[in-house]
């Protein structure tokens, strides 16, 4: 039986990141675990600690080491699940077990519970009205109009009356003092979304959902647990599946998690899982507080819950009885974490599943080439559904060639065609909406009149523009001068492309002055619910036209909705990103989605300067299946993943000499490795300055590898990050890894 325990102290410090061992006390041997939660003298102080792992082999000073004192009550084995979890994510992501734990096991914070505080009317709502009558002859304005929010209502929160109905606080206090209210606080729970009405309605599956559900219940009932992929084209059902598969495993006493990407998380998309699991169902979203996630991730560990809905993060909601896992619109590069560690949401909840004994689903109308081709190898299980409910056609699309408007003399962002067919639909009392693919407006450079990109010689990425007049690729570090006309064509017009939604909105609202026009980008959806006000202004048809960028595109059911365009779809083609490719028909073709999901047919006017590029014309025809063999083909050649793994890594430094020394000594040293054969596969590229070279006074180095084994990276990753903590030149500097990135640093 093992005698120490390595243990981490607090979580919630910084500093402290390096597990500590302790003496098991005789008594405690055997029962203690790993993932239990201590307490241990620490300093002069008593702190509490995980044990993340138990040894036999004593690795400190035997004179100092000291006992664990006691093991912490409800120390449930679900932590240890995720503990394990962490170590598996720290393995395979870098960055150290303190950054691991922290993002697995939710902290809890020192500041007092969020109590939510309540108005309560304390008089009859006959008194009330004579009060109310009182207040207004007297002209008390301000408690009038506080009285009359509170009649005929139960509880009222007091951020509702002070914020949206603007009532002061004086106002509440002396209704108080009057007696004629009374302000409770208590502990909340509730979703965020408020109350939902659970009708309990029932959905007929139609056949393609009832096969799709039918396959993976099959394998459920015989104990197959695995990573399906379900492939549906957009408005083909897939939430009923998914909420099926829950409702099931749910009544077999097993719980879910949801991820949605934020953006998607709409009060549409959680309506439907309040339908079905009620109060059973939770909700997380960035805006959340700590204390508030910390709640939902108490009651799902109670388990007061069966579902948890949300972003990322909500991958380590606390469920010891974990059923199912699903990733909706598995292809969001949000699903991939931005800080250390940059795990994939992806990976890493098949990793939970296997450890939990759950199976995941992957769902996605343009599922990411790394899902399909791993579906492809027999990884995954492929499912599909290739209709759309009700048998609705798919929108049908049309390119335009820009580069033909301008030499028809049309200068303007809305081609002869998209006028056209936005005239038409204004005159018929339909919707539009323009999406302006803004993506990577990171400052290629493109010839207006040909469509041309400079790219890199090296490595087939477009080349970004420096302001000091110079193209840069952020692979692998290699320059040329920005050509002041056209390489190819010769025409003066090759410069940055430069449009915002706001442009676009004066745009439209002088070519059609009648028109109601509504603008979502970062700027209008900036304040709280700003993004929910504006769908849902759309959805009531508040408005003809929405303009928006990459927020418009995603899941949003708008039945009067016949025209989408889509403006300057070229723009994430050519960032300096090898998904370049895989985003643009993504994008494309889940904007194409939002047209003609109601009773009428949809039409789709893509406009570009690439109108022969396999990701622009292979959506028109939405043909997932053809853009990714030649897709996967392209990767092959290149060995981008997933033909082939990548990894990034960073040095940064606050002195540029220092960030440029050590990015440089340590590709060298990678580059000797594989020369004398402890590395031969792996490819060592740059370095390169980051794509943002300066952030905040730091500078930022990048050095690629690459190799056919994940697993050889990892072990480049493990001797790096040896070397650098064992020389103190690198005191100064932070190194950091992300594989197989989702975009340029
Ligand atoms: P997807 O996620 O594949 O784009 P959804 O799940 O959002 O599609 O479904 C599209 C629409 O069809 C939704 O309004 C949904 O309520 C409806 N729907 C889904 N399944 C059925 C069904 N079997 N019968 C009728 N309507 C359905
Ligand atoms: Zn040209
Ligand atoms: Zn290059």
């Amino acid at each position: 039986m093992a005698e120490y325990a390595n243990i981490i102290i607090d979580i919630s410090q910084e500093k402290l990141d390096k597990a500590f061992q302790y003496r098991i006390p005789e008594q405690m041997r055997g029962a203690l675990a790993v993932g239990m939660q201590v307490e241990v003298p620490f300093g002069s102080r008593e702190m509490a600690g995980y044990v993340v792992g138990l040894t036999d082999t004593l690795e400190c000073d035997a004179a100092k080491i000291k006992e664990i004192k006691a093991v912490k009550e409800g120390g449930v084995p679900i932590e240890s699940q995720l503990i394990a979890l962490a170590g598996w994510m720290r393995e395979n992501y870098g960055g150290t077990m303190n950054h691991a734990l922290k993002t697995v096991l939710p902290i809890k914070r020192k500041e007092k519970e969020k109590k939510q505080r309540f108005v309560r009317l304390l008089l009859e709502e006959g008194q009330a009205r004579e009060q109310l009558a009182q207040f207004e002859k007297k002209r008390h304005v301000a408690r009038a109009r506080l009285l009359s929010a509170l009649i005929g209502q139960g509880a009222v929160p007091y951020r509702d009356l002070t914020g949206k109905l603007g009532v002061s606080p004086q106002a509440i206090r002396a209704l108080g003092q009057m007696g004629i209210l009374e302000v409770e606080e208590r502990r909340d729970y509730r979703s965020p979304y408020g109350k939902m009405e659970r009708t309990r309605e029932a959905v007929v599956l139609n056949e393609g959902q009832e096969e799709a559900v039918g396959r993976v219940w099959q394998d459920w009932e015989r104990g197959i647990r695995r990573t399906y992929l379900l492939h549906g084209v957009t408005g083909s059902g897939k939430t009923a599946v998914y909420i099926e598969l829950i409702d099931r495993a749910v009544r077999c006493g097993k719980q879910a998690i949801v991820l949605i990407p934020e953006i998607a998380l709409t009060y549409q998309t959680v309506r439907r899982f309040y339908q079905r699991f009620g109060d059973r169902v939770s909700i997380l979203n960035s805006k959340m507080s700590a204390g508030e996630r910390y709640d939902q991730f108490e009651r799902a560990k109670r388990g007061e819950l069966d579902v948890m809905i949300g972003p990322r993060s909500a991958l380590f909601t606390p469920f010891s009885k974990l059923g199912f896992i699903i990733l909706d619109e598995e292809h969001e590069a949000s699903y991939k974490s931005e800080t250390v560690p940059r795990y994939h949401a992806r990976e890493t909840a098949i990793e939970r599943a296997r450890m939990a004994g759950a199976s995941v689903i992957l769902g996605s109308a343009t599922p990411s080439i790394d899902s399909y081709h791993a579906a492809m190898r027999g990884e995954y299980t492929l499912l599909e559904l290739k209709k759309r409910i009700g048998e609705k056609p798919l929108p049908a699309c049309c390119v335009v060639d820009m580069r033909e408007e301008l030499r028809q003399g049309n200068r303007s962002i809305l081609s002869g065609r998209l006028q056209e067919l936005m005239e038409d639909r204004l005159s018929r009392r339909q919707q539009a909406m323009l999406f302006l693919n803004r993506r990577g407006l990171a400052g290629f450079v493109s010839c207006r009149s040909c469509g041309h990109v400079p790219k890199c010689p090296h490595c087939d990425v477009s080349l970004s523009q420096h302001g000091n007049g110079r193209l840069v690729c952020h692979y692998c570090g290699h320059e040329e001068a920005q050509p002041a006309v056209c390489p190819k064509c010769g025409s003066r017009y090759i410069s940055g492309f430069r449009a915002g939604t706001q442009k676009i909105e004066e745009i439209v609202k002088k070519r059609f002055p009648a028109a109601r026009v509504l603008r979502m980008d970062f700027d209008t959806t900036r304040k709280k619910d700003g993004y929910e006000q504006i769908l849902s202004a759309f959805s009531n048809q508040e408005a003809d036209i929405l303009i928006g960028t990459q927020m418009i595109v995603k899941g949003h059911d708008f039945p009067n909705v016949t025209l989408v365009g889509v403006l300057a779809a070229d723009l994430s083609l050519h960032v300096s990103d090898f998904h370049a490719a895989e985003r643009t028909f993504q994008l494309l073709t889940q904007a194409a989605g939002r047209a003609g999901r109601g009773k009428l047919p949809g039409e789709v006017v893509i406009q570009t300067y690439s109108p022969d590029h396999y990701a622009v014309e292979l959506a028109r025809r939405q043909d997932y299946r053809a853009f990714y063999e030649t897709e996967a083909a392209y990767r092959k050649m290149m060995h981008y993943p997933p033909c082939g793994h990548m990894m990034v890594m960073l040095v940064a430094s606050r002195d540029e000499m220092t960030a440029a020394l050590s990015a440089e000594l340590l590709a060298k040293k990678a580059r000797r490795a594989k020369e004398e054969g402890r590395a031969p596969g792996v490819s060592v590229i740059g370095p390169a300055n980051a794509a943002v070279a300066k952030v905040k006074d730091v500078y930022k180095k990048v050095v690629y590898f690459k190799d056919e084994r994940y697993g050889e990276l990892v072990r480049v990753k493990d001797a790096v990050e040896q070397f650098v903590s064992s020389h103190r030149e690198f005191s100064n500097v932070t190194v950091q890894f992300d594989f197989d990135p989702m975009a340029g640093f």
